[in-house]
């Protein structure tokens, strides 16, 4: 299996171990596989009786052909294993007759981005052996929260690999700030901006691609290299639970082999839901993709219209990790819909006026798999609400986000296939604004919240998060969006 960007097209290829490596494409597009491997219901079957990791190794396996089957089964189980992810890796929980919480936050930092940045630095890692790589990996982070904290224990220690982490100072909740700003590991290093989640994507975007940079890093022995789901090495990982998901229906007796289910997606950067669309284009059963977005609406603007426009106001949401105007993923929907020479000329046009409109037959064959719903905050809240007195089921505000499409997905077709929703955070991670949304009021401490939510709810607070208002806080660096390189060079010595 070989890998192209999304914008050439001479279509030149390279290795999974080079993409993991490089991250982004030079052209500025993204890596994508050249063709599709599919998943037959054999297949399926097989990964049925199989425990996360075997179902894990087993997709991965498709997709990074230069990695042995040896190495991707003992890459998943050191990943996923029980110590790390308590309870399970993607537990199934069924809220009523139809709807289904994926959830994907058991894992070391609470949120589903641990699912791929657990593997992907031993894949990184296990890259730089078979490209012969004898430089040091600088892995550059732009985060809206959760990325940044998941990389961070992904990363942390790993032999001749550095971490470099932006988040937006205003944009993240009290836990996460606290989660970063506490990290342990002698290879890393965490900065706030005083800007957007935008503005820390562009900057990061902006380093890479500064050859002053470049051969700056070159000469200290080191080179970029990213974990933002812009590296398919963030992707792939993320279609595996999608079809543990299926898997796991199969087993409950929910669906017979070959009946489909739909998903819905708390979306941001939109890279969860196009690893359900790449399942989906691989073979797994899934009839609709419910794209749900908070205030931030341009994603559902646009699969209503064809339009993509991110000249909008930009809203702080209490789901901060949707709170993105430029969803960097939709590129590789675009590019398995319309082709390499109709992606470069739509993001020429998102480069030059923030905004493109898709041609017709396209916004056909996207209609043919993705809907878009959003949901404002008092509706958040409302939902939260609303699901632990109907379900006794405790979401988090991101979750809510993607409950509340899929209510709405479903009021507005009657569709009552079993709707799988991505659960992508625990509701400590955003304790204080759950615990508004239940009880109307405030908790005299963002911190304090935790405890009183588990008083008033009776569940438990994971691991990761408990005693965090105790770690000794290392990292307490702003810098303004244009001074981030200068920022990275002082970390660098
Ligand atoms: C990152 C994140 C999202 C958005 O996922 P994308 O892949 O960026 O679309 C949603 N919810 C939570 C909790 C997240 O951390």
């Amino acid at each position: 299996m070989k890998f192209q960007s999304t914008r050439d097209q001479n279509a030149a290829k390279y290795s999974a171990a080079q993409v993991i490596k490089q991250g982004l494409a030079a052209d500025g597009g993204l890596f994508v596989p050249e063709s599709i491997p599919t998943l037959t219901f054999e297949e399926i079957e097989a990964l049925r009786s199989a425990d996360y990791p075997t179902r894990a190794a087993g997709i991965l396996g498709k997709f990074l052909s230069d990695y042995t089957e040896e190495e991707l089964l003992a890459d998943c189980r050191a990943a996923y294993a029980e110590t790390s992810f308590v309870g399970g890796a993607a537990p199934l929980v069924a809220l009523d007759d139809t709807i289904h919480s994926l959830e994907l936050w058991h894992g070391p930092t609470a949120a589903f981005k641990d699912m791929a940045l657990q593997i992907m630095p031993r894949l990184l890692s296990r890259a730089l052996v078979k490209t012969g790589e004898e430089r040091t990996a600088l892995i550059l982070v732009a985060t809206s929260g959760d990325t940044g904290k998941a990389a961070l224990e992904g990363y942390k220690d790993i032999d001749r690999i550095k971490i470099a982490v932006f988040y937006p100072v205003d944009g993240v909740s009290r836990v996460q700030k606290l989660q970063m700003q506490t990290q342990t590991g002698d290879n890393v290093y965490v900065c706030a901006i005083n800007g957007n989640f935008d503005d820390a994507q562009t900057g990061v975007k902006k380093i890479f691609s500064d050859k002053n940079a470049v051969s700056y890093l070159n000469d200290k022995g080191y080179f970029f290299s990213s974990a933002n789901s812009i590296n398919w090495g963030r992707l792939a990982p993320q279609i595996v639970y999608y079809v543990s998901a299926y898997c796991d229906l199969l087993n409950k007796g929910t669906l017979k082999m070959g009946e489909k289910m739909n998903v819905t997606v708390p979306t941001g950067n939109f890279g969860n839901i196009l690893a359900a669309y790449i399942a989906k284009l691989m073979g797994l059963p899934i009839d609709r993709l419910v794209c749900a977005s908070n205030q931030n609406n341009v994603l559902t603007d646009f699969f209503n219209t064809g339009t993509y426009d991110r000249n909008r106001t930009f809203h702080l949401t209490m789901s901060p990790s949707m709170d993105i105007l430029i969803s960097s993923n939709l590129e590789r929907l675009i590019y398995f819909v319309a082709g390499a020479e109709r992606t470069t000329k739509y993001m020429e046009s998102l480069n030059k006026t923030g905004a493109y409109t898709v041609d017709a037959d396209v916004k056909a064959k996207i209609d043919e798999s993705f809907c878009g719903f959003f949901t404002d905050e008092a509706k958040t809240a409302d939902t939260i609400r609303r699901t632990m007195e109907r379900c006794g089921y405790l979401a988090d505000t991101h979750t809510a986000v993607a409950l509340s499409a899929a209510e709405q997905y479903i009021a507005q077709t009657g569709d009552r296939k079993p709707m799988v929703v991505a659960s992508t955070a625990s509701p400590y991670k955003f304790a204080n604004d759950v615990y508004r949304s239940l009880y109307g009021e405030t908790p005299s401490d963002p911190l304090a919240a935790l405890d009183e939510l588990s008083a008033r709810t009776s569940t438990e607070i994971p691991y990761p998060l408990r005693g965090i208002g105790e770690r000794k806080v290392r990292f307490t660096d702003v810098v303004p969006s244009a001074d981030m390189w200068k920022a990275v060079q002082k970390y660098l010595g």
